[in-house]
């Protein structure tokens, strides 16, 4: 029966119940009016009983009387329990039963009624969308209690943080959407509590004796006709609104808040197309390694390359790794877009002379997977390449993740003669400690650099101040970007190093890294005992 039905009901059957007593009442006292001072008398011995039928009347209307009572008692705790039931059924249906806030169901239609219940005067709602920058990571490295803990803290510091009569609402996994009412010319009331908001959710969260630093990005979108030319926009479209300009913050670097703006969504349309774009071009075998060459400086030998990824895309023509490898990370298909490359790039160097190495990168997210070792050596297994020509290159970034994780990686890959090298070294804040903690063979030192070993003088202490702290931990170290003859120079008369850069060409696709290699007799084919010396590379400063 539906509620309204049902309290329909239960009223009817109260004023039956009531009616019942009184009447019954009314009969009590009319005959108990005559009867009882009849009885009284008789009991007394100053008269004669009165009439049976009127005694046995007052008999039943006394019985009538208590059961009228009884049932009027129980109704009215029955409609008591059933109000309670209702309200509870109703608390659950809308709150969100971890943080108390409105849920997914009930949030937005109560955002709508903030903004409808401000029209017509000076007032505007600003809606928010927050979502928590490192919920996954918390969750993963601190167990789901502590990722219970964070949001309730969230969804407490929201709270406490909005004005009065502010929604609160948890409409995702950590995805909450509020709105707050502020006058029409005053957005810097609102920016001043998103800011105050932003610093008070980033104080530490505590649970079980553990600490951890939660942040939020935050899109916000602001009611009322006249500020983007449009019509007045509902409750809707001002969550889906605020969730894009969330999604820019995200973009921005996290933590942080945006207004949303148009432009944002055209973004984020061509955003989804790259992903989609990616997620077909894995299928299609888009995805393709181009090599560079890492020479010996000091020799000018040929001693590898490193596999550089690049995206052939029918759309986007060739997509450099800086635009896809964030995003392949982020839509979590990086692992089987990189063990795709990995095994073209395998079957390639299997070609090449076996002096010559291989070098991947592997991002972070790869690191995460408990698996990827075994997945690493499986690829090595299937293409028969001997694992102590493969080197992987992984950057400081890592080692603020899991280092416990990431060391255990590390060792088992190097235990199967893989080599680690540390790449875009002095750009990632790693400690000393971390460095000298992990099994690295080899520094990489980022290009910032070396490109300025050109420009600036003092940068040259810098570098050779990296050289040194190779040194000191026994580490050889190579130089990225390499561009002229004239900081090949410089890099020369530091030490023994290893370089590579645009002045020893581009990377190349697999072909003409084969004919390269086959112009200096150095494909494995022709490895024959008794060969040539591997020559020297020629440097020159333009390629393919
Ligand atoms: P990286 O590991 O630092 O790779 C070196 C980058 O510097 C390459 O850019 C290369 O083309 C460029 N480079 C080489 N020599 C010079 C030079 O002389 N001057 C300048 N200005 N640049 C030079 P690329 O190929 O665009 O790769 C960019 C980044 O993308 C790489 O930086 C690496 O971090 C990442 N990446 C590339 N392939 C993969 C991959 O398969 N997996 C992962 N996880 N990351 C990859
Ligand atoms: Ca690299
Ligand atoms: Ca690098």
């Amino acid at each position: 029966m539906p509620v309204q039905d049902s309290k329909i009901g239960t009223a009817r059957r109260d004023v039956i119940a009531l009616g019942i007593a009184i009447s019954a009442v009314i009969l009590f006292v009319g005959t108990g009016g005559s009867v009882m001072p009849q009885v009284i008398r008789a009991w007394m011995g100053w008269g004669s009983p009165p009439d049976v039928l009127l005694a046995n009347a007052l008999l039943l209307n006394i019985a009538l009387l208590i059961f009228g009572w009884r049932r009027y008692n129980d109704l009215h705790r029955e409609v008591a329990e059933r109000r309670i039931a209702e309200e509870r059924a109703r608390e659950l249906a809308e709150r969100d039963a971890l943080t108390g806030c409105l849920n997914r169901r009930s949030g937005p239609p109560a955002i709508e009624a903030l903004r409808q219940s401000l029209l017509g005067t000076r007032r505007e709602i600003a809606v928010l969308m927050i979502d928590l920058d490192n919920f996954k990571q918390i969750n993963d490295l601190n167990g789901h209690q502590m990722g219970d803990t964070v949001l309730v803290s969230l969804a407490h510091r929201l709270r406490e943080g909005l004005p009065e009569g502010s929604v609160v609402a948890r409409i995702g996994g950590d995805e909450f959407a509020c709105a707050m009412a502020f006058d029409r010319d005053d957005r810097a009331d609102v920016e001043a509590r998103v800011d105050q908001l932003i610093r008070s959710v980033s104080e530490p969260v505590e649970c079980n004796q553990m600490r951890v630093d939660a942040t939020v990005s935050i899109g916000l979108a602001q009611s009322g006709a006249d500020y983007l030319q449009s019509s007045d926009p509902d409750g809707e479209v001002l969550i889906h609104r605020a969730d894009i300009a969330m999604y820019h913050a995200k973009k921005r670097g996290r933590n942080r808040f945006f207004w949303f703006e148009p432009q944002m969504e055209d973004e984020l349309r061509f955003r989804s197309e790259l992903e989609n774009g990616i997620r077909q071009g894995i299928a299609a075998d888009e995805f393709v390694p181009y090599y560079e060459q890492q020479i010996d400086l000091e020799s000018g030998k040929l001693s590898g390359f490193e596999m550089l990824a690049r995206w052939h895309s029918p759309r986007f023509g060739l997509v450099s790794p800086e635009v896809f490898i964030p995003i392949a990370e982020e839509i979590d298909v990086i692992g089987q877009l990189s063990e795709g490359l990995i095994r073209r790039a395998l079957q390639d160097a299997k070609e090449w002379d076996p002096s010559l190495s291989l070098s991947v990168n592997i991002s972070p997210v790869q690191l995460r997977d408990p698996w990827f070792a075994q997945k690493l050596m499986q690829l090595l297994v299937e293409s028969g390449f001997p694992p102590a020509r493969l080197e992987i290159e992984i950057t400081e970034s890592c080692l603020h993740e899991n280092i416990g994780a990431v060391r255990s990686i590390v060792t088992s890959l190097k235990n199967q003669g893989i080599q680690i090298s540390l790449d875009d070294f002095g750009t990632g804040y790693s400690s000393l400690a971390q460095l000298r903690s992990l099994p690295f063979d080899r520094l990489k030192i980022d290009r910032s650099f070396i490109a300025e070993l050109a420009s600036e003088t003092n940068c040259r202490d810098l570098v050779e101040a990296i050289v040194s702290l190779g040194k000191g931990l026994r580490l050889p170290v190579t130089a990225e970007g390499v561009e002229s003859s004239e900081v090949l120079q410089q890099l020369q008369a530091m030490g023994q190093l290893k370089g590579q850069g645009y002045l020893y060409g581009r990377p190349e696709d697999a072909e003409a890294t084969r004919n390269r290699l086959a112009a200096q007799n150095l494909l494995a084919t022709a490895a024959a005992p008794g060969k040539a010396r591997p020559p020297v590379a020629e440097p020159h400063r333009k390629a393919g």
